[in-house]
């Protein structure tokens, strides 16, 4: 995970050599406050493997490097799911091939419509299931009281 996608390697260096020049007496722990989110800090010092209580002004290039290599590629691994109940949109359901698009009428059930979830049609998250079922659900509204 690239947790600094705007800015290349060199320019992420620049910008911690500048943060650290600014917090220079600060210990490494408390420098990175204007980088990064608060909760990330404490997990970012543990993984960049550098001690938490060492003073920023003796924090070596080396060190400022793997650090700038961590925030670019943060390795995480994915152990499980949460589970149904707090799952966000659900995979499968009835086929889009027994369903007509223009009207969103079955092609297996007499005046049978279908919207939203219930369709095997899923998006990202960020509205794309929201619109799905709301544009979904506008056809089979206007198609069914056509019929
Ligand atoms: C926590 C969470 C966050 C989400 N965030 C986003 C997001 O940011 N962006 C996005 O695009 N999508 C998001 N979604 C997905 C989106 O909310 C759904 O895709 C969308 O609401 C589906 O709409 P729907 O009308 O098809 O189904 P639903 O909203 O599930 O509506 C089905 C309705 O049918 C009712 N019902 C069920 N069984 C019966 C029955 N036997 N008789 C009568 N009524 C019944 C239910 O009570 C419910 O009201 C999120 C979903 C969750 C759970």
């Amino acid at each position: 995970m690239d947790l600094k996608p705007a800015l290349d390697f060199e320019t992420l260096d620049k910008r911690l050599q500048s943060d650290f020049s600014k917090y220079s007496n600060k210990i490494f722990k408390n420098s990175l406050s204007d980088l990064l989110p608060q909760k990330m800090i404490p997990v970012i010092v543990e993984l960049s493997g550098i001690n938490p209580g060492k003073k920023v002004n003796e924090i070596t290039r080396e060190e400022r490097q793997k650090l700038v290599k961590l925030l670019k590629g943060l390795e995480m691994r994915v152990s499980s799911l949460l589970g149904f109940e707090t799952a966000i949109v659900t995979s499968g359901g009835v086929s889009l091939k027994e369903i007509d698009s223009k009207t969103m009428k079955s092609k297996l059930i007499g005046n049978l419509f279908l919207a939203g979830e219930i369709i095997d049609l899923h998006g990202p998250t960020g509205g794309y299931n929201l619109q799905l079922c709301w544009s979904t659900g506008y056809l089979a509204g206007q198609s069914s009281a056509r019929f």
